[in-house]
Order: structure tokens, then C-alpha cells, then sequence
């Protein structure tokens, strides 16, 4: 049993969580799972304790309910901004397991949201900042740090092109240079199994895009070639907290 009395939600609340989700166990009710949201993942970001005290009984209404796998995923991808976060998940690796095989088999149906539950997927398996950076590849950017040089380089994968670039206020993305995509046989994991997952549900632009950030990039600045998932690795690594 959770002890939930000092459980505190993202308005402050300790009551409420529990009996809305009492509410939700027994029937479906639109108005609760707003408010278990709402309380849970304030804005679709905002987590607190609640949300990872309550992950085990929404795990447990996953299978049956298309919200409640929203709403513990969307948990889930809130991990890194909790101080509590990734100890809280340590403590349910059943309810984790079984949460990423359901969003693993959504996404073999091939839903109209891919990319969102893709995202979702990144999450439960851990990989957390590809889960808050990842786009479809419509038009996605990233800003890497030249290992070298150190000069800021834009990483473009859209459908308007596949490059490194110095991005300039008044000119734009000046000093293209093609990136060189990974060959699928080469990736190392997350990689390899990003575009696996992507290219069993007929993903071929998330596909291609998942080569392309598991590839390198010329850096415009110094012509050193370095692998973008590794800088951006780097960029985006979660700052260390400080604990007393
Ligand atoms: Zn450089």
C-alpha cells in the first residue's frame, strides 16, 4: 500500500489523487482523469511525489484504459524534472516493463500519433532526453556543441534538408554541410533499436531521421567530423542535482 498522506500533488493537494483515483477504478469518468491531469501532470510536464505514488495503479489500469497508459507515460516522461524522479521508478520495474510492452504494441498498429507514442516508448525504456527531443523529422533541429571547436552547430533533419549548419540571425542556416547518416548494420543501441521499432511499424521518415542523429556531422567551423547523438548526449545530460 501506498502511504499517501504526505503526498503532495502539483497544486499542494494530499487528498484528492486517491479519490479520484478510487473514482476512475470503478467507472469511467471524463471529469476525473481531467482533473487526475490536471493534479498528476500539471500542463502535460509538471509532475511531483502524487504522480509517482500513483504510477502503480495507473500501470495497473493500463491494459483496459487508453488513459490511464497516456497518463503514466506522460509520468514517465516527466522523470528527470523530479529530484525523486528516477528513484521512484526504481521502485516499480514490473510496472515500467509492462507499460512499455503495451505502448510497444499500440505502436505496431500504426496510430495516427506515432511520434507522440514513440516518444512515450523512449521514456518508459529510459532514454529520456531522446524521449523530450525527438520530433517526427518534419522539420526537427538540434544545437550540438562541436567537440572540438566548441562552436554551436545546428543539426537539421526535416524534409528540408539533412545538415550542419552555423545558424545566423539575419542569414539563416549558413555553411551547409551534408550530414552522413549511419548505416543501419553500424548503430549502436539506443540507435539501432530506435530505427528497428520505427521501420517494423513502416516509419520511414522517423526511420531516416534516427539515421541521420545516430550519424556524424562535419562541423562547419573547423571540418572536424564528430557523431551527433554523442554530442547531443552531452548537451543534454540532466544537470547533476545536489543533494546535502
Ligand atoms: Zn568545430
Amino acid at each position: 500500500m501506498t502511504d499517501w498522506t504526505p503526498v503532495a500533488d502539483a497544486h499542494g493537494a494530499v487528498g484528492r489523487v486517491p479519490l479520484l483515483l478510487d473514482q476512475v477504478e470503478r467507472e469511467a469518468v471524463p471529469e476525473a482523469w481531467d482533473e487526475l491531469w490536471d493534479r498528476l501532470c500539471l500542463h502535460g510536464e509538471t509532475v511531483s511525489a502524487a504522480s509517482f505514488a500513483a504510477l502503480p495503479r495507473l500501470a495497473a489500469l493500463a491494459p483496459a484504459c487508453g488513459q490511464a497508459l497516456e497518463l503514466a507515460s506522460a509520468i514517465v516522461r516527466g522523470t528527470l524534472r523530479h529530484p525523486d524522479g528516477e528513484a521512484a521508478l526504481a521502485g516499480c520495474p514490473n510496472e515500467l516493463a509492462m507499460l512499455r510492452e503495451l505502448v510497444d504494441q499500440w505502436l505496431r498498429t500504426r496510430p495516427a500519433d506515432y511520434s507522440r507514442l514513440f516518444g512515450d516508448l523512449l521514456a518508459l525504456a529510459g532514454q529520456y532526453h531522446w524521449s523530450a527531443s525527438m520530433g517526427d523529422f518534419a522539420d526537427d533541429f538540434f544545437a550540438v556543441s562541436c567537440p572540438d571547436c566548441e562552436t554551436e552547430v545546428t543539426i537539421a533533419v526535416g524534409d528540408h534538408g539533412c545538415y550542419a549548419a552555423v545558424r545566423d540571425w539575419d542569414q539563416g542556416d549558413t555553411e551547409r554541410r551534408p550530414l552522413r547518416p549511419a548505416q543501419v548494420e553500424d548503430m549502436p543501441d539506443p540507435g539501432r533499436w530506435m530505427h528497428a521499432t520505427a521501420d517494423r511499424d513502416g516509419q520511414q521518415r522517423l526511420a531516416e531521421g534516427i539515421r541521420h542523429v545516430f550519424g556524424r556531422a562535419e562541423c562547419p567551423a573547423c571540418a572536424s567530423v564528430f557523431n551527433i547523438a554523442e554530442a547531443h548526449t552531452t548537451a543534454n545530460l540532466p544537470p547533476a542535482i545536489e543533494t546535502y
